[in-house]
């Protein structure tokens, strides 16, 4: 047994009951055995193991009352990860499947791609077992004060800034950060993704979106090759989804499909999104809604079925192992030969070694996400120079992040990886070497 071995055994005999979190450390681990090997120094330091151990866990009870006078209680979370390189930094998700694994996941995972991004954040997130999903604007706000109401003690503008996720979207944010000023009589860049009357930067809502389809963009530019006219599966319906297929179409890519947790509408036509934002941002409705006055679109249940559409392109922006083995074996049977994930760690492992066999472009959610986080900086950044930039020149911050981090990718690739298109070595090494670099500087910590 190697150093990666030894460290990936006593991860999985510590945390045996959170199947998310050890998906993705066997993954990064697992990708960096030729970094290790230069580096016999961290052997000592127990570097793995104290990198797979989140700096702190806070876990709270968040009690509210809903519209017919009735008590409810969720369970919040903050996974404060690693604050190596910058201040803890990353979303919050109100789902009912959070759970402690599922952050921990999303923290983990947090910490290498704000490394890559080349700003100054560190890794974490958060979130609560809540679904705001059928509930009233006045129970998400009661809510989210409630869950505020712990949260403040745990955050700030220069120890944790958190942020946006599945099920918290601007409405979320305002209330989150309407109670925190409440409650600190502070107005500083506490949270990202605020509106832009109060602090929020511009391009925050497009920026994942946007970002994925930029570092596509990249990946395909570089082998002479362009989104115009192939055709796009893009799964889910929510923030990512709808800007990565908006900028997508911009750059002249046929998007076919999109999708919620109930099913997939395929458009032959190319998908309408501005239709699709009037029935989720504006409505907040079903994706089915959206076969009524497209007459090109068939409505299909089951979310699943979106994979087996034939395309040249996947982007899954929906949530964590939506595509398993199955449908990645459905996805190159069908034509498929570049997936970018828009959504954190949409693949199962499997589904990766499937990808990687058949030698299609991949790139992995740590760096083909992480425009969202990039520009969440850039608004702290904004925030504390009491200025706001306007929306092309956050845009061309955003070009620049993500052509920064394919370079970085792509170089660490070629170094450490089993090719220079293994962008799954590539984004773990260049995410890791970095914040190994500053816990080595730092200390036992
Ligand atoms: P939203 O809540 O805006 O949208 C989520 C979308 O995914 C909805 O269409 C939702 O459908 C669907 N979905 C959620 N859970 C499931 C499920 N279990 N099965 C099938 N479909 C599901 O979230 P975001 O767009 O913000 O986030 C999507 C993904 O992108 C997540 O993995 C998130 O972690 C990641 N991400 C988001 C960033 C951001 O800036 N927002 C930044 C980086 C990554 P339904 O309405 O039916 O629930």
């Amino acid at each position: 047994m190697d150093y990666i071995d030894r460290a990936l055994a006593a991860v999985k005999e510590k945390n045996r009951y959170e199947p998310e979190f050890l998906q993705t450390v066997t993954e990064v681990l697992g990708s960096l055995r030729r970094v290790v090997e230069q580096h016999p120094e961290y052997e000592k330091a127990k570097l793995l193991e104290r990198i797979t151990e989140p700096e702190r866990v806070i876990s709270f009870r968040v009690p509210w009352v809903d519209d017919k006078g009735e008590y409810q209680i969720n369970r919040g979370y903050r996974v404060q990860f690693s604050s190596s390189i910058g201040p803890y930094k990353g979303g919050l998700r109100f789902h009912p499947s959070v759970d402690r694994s599922i952050l921990k996941f999303l923290g983990f995972e947090q910490i290498f791609k704000n490394s890559l991004t080349g700003l100054p954040i560190g890794g974490a997130k958060g979130g609560a077992d809540f679904d705001p999903k059928g509930k009233s604007d006045d129970e998400v706000m009661r809510f989210c004060q409630s869950f505020m109401n712990e949260l403040y003690r745990h955050i700030g503008p220069d120890c944790d800034v958190p942020a946006g996720d599945i099920g918290v979207g601007s409405r979320e944010v305002g209330y989150l950060y309407g109670q925190y000023k409440r409650l600190t009589r502070q107005y500083c860049g506490v949270l990202t993704g605020k509106g832009t009357t109060y602090g929020g930067s511009l391009i925050r809502t497009e920026a994942t979106g946007y970002g994925l389809v930029y570092l596509t963009h990249e990946i395909l530019s570089h082998r002479g090759k362009s989104l115009e006219g192939k055709r796009v599966v893009i799964s889910g319906s929510g923030n990512v989804a709808i800007y990565a297929a908006k900028k997508a179409q911009e750059l002249g890519a046929v998007v076919v499909t999109m999708s919620d947790s109930n099913g997939y509408v395929y458009d032959k036509d190319g998908i309408d999104v501005p239709a699709v934002q009037q029935i989720k941002e504006v409505h907040r409705g079903r994706i089915k809604e959206y076969v009524a006055g497209h007459p090109s679109a068939e409505y299909h249940e089951g979310c699943k079925g979106v994979w087996s559409v034939p395309c040249d392109i996947a982007l899954p922006c929906a949530t964590q192992n939506e595509i398993d083995l199955e449908s990645a074996q459905s996805l190159l049977k069908n034509g498929c030969w570049m997936v970018s994930e828009g959504a954190n760690m949409p693949s199962t492992l499997e589904a990766v070694a499937a990808f990687q066999k058949a030698g299609i472009l991949f790139a992995p959610s740590k760096a083909a996400n992480a425009g969202g986080v990039a520009i969440s900086a850039l608004e702290m950044s904004q925030n504390s120079l009491r200025l706001s930039w306007s929306a092309e020149e956050v845009d061309q911050r955003l070009k620049e992040i993500m052509a920064h981090i394919y370079e970085s990718m792509s170089a660490a690739a070629a170094e450490y990886g089993d090719s220079p298109e293994d962008f799954v070595t590539g984004a773990n090494a260049a995410g890791f070497l970095k914040v190994a670099e500053a816990m080595m500087a730092q200390g036992l910590v």
